[in-house]
């Protein structure tokens, strides 16, 4: 996989992980397929729970108080995942960097793409471009989503349009007043 010098593809996968969680392998696996990644896997049976803890991990990244909160937990899974760069040409995709060793199982993989795509996202879009959705907090709602801000001007707060919506329409309520 390439990951980009923002790191964009991978915190984008572990965002789409965390929102819509995959049943079953096989879907782990086409998500990551939809998110570019090319390489085959080989297949073991725990696969998918011990994805889910490298999930559950990096959500304590999305929910950490503060910045440098933040930076100890990512530098933490980073350390775990240790493994020099190295240059590669797998699946012909063009020469790359990886940050982990070859042969390795797919959560490990998962937990070294995500872990360095989060920081090279953080550090080189912003320290903040990573949160739950907005709406979620709000009286009334559930929503748990993480938001990667991607955007221009790095001000995205709702997961959706459908949640920026709802929240607009809360606003709106809230300054009209009942008769
Ligand atoms: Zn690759
Ligand atoms: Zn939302």
């Amino acid at each position: 996989m390439h990951l980009n010098p923002y790191g964009e593809y991978a915190v984008l996968l572990a965002a789409s992980l965390a929102n819509d969680w995959p049943a079953t392998r096989e879907q782990l696996v086409a998500r990551t397929r939809e998110h570019g990644m090319t390489m085959p896997f080989p297949s073991a049976p725990g696969d998918l729970e011990q994805t889910r803890a490298v999930l559950d991990s990096w959500l304590t990244v999305v929910d950490a108080d503060d910045d440098d909160e933040r930076a100890r937990l990512l530098n933490a899974q980073m350390a775990a995942v240790a493994a020099y760069p190295r240059l590669t040409d797998h699946d012909r995709e063009g020469w790359h960097l990886h940050y982990r060793d070859p042969g390795q199982s797919l959560p490990a993989v998962l937990a070294a793409v995500i872990s360095v795509g989060t920081a090279l996202h953080l550090t080189t879009r912003g320290m903040h471009r990573l949160r739950r959705c907005a709406a979620g907090p709000e009286v009334g709602d559930a929503c748990v989503n993480v938001v990667v801000d991607v955007t221009r001007n790095g001000r995205q707060r709702y997961c959706s349009v459908r949640c920026a919506n709802r929240a607009a329409v809360r606003r709106h309520r809230a300054r009209v007043p009942r008769p």
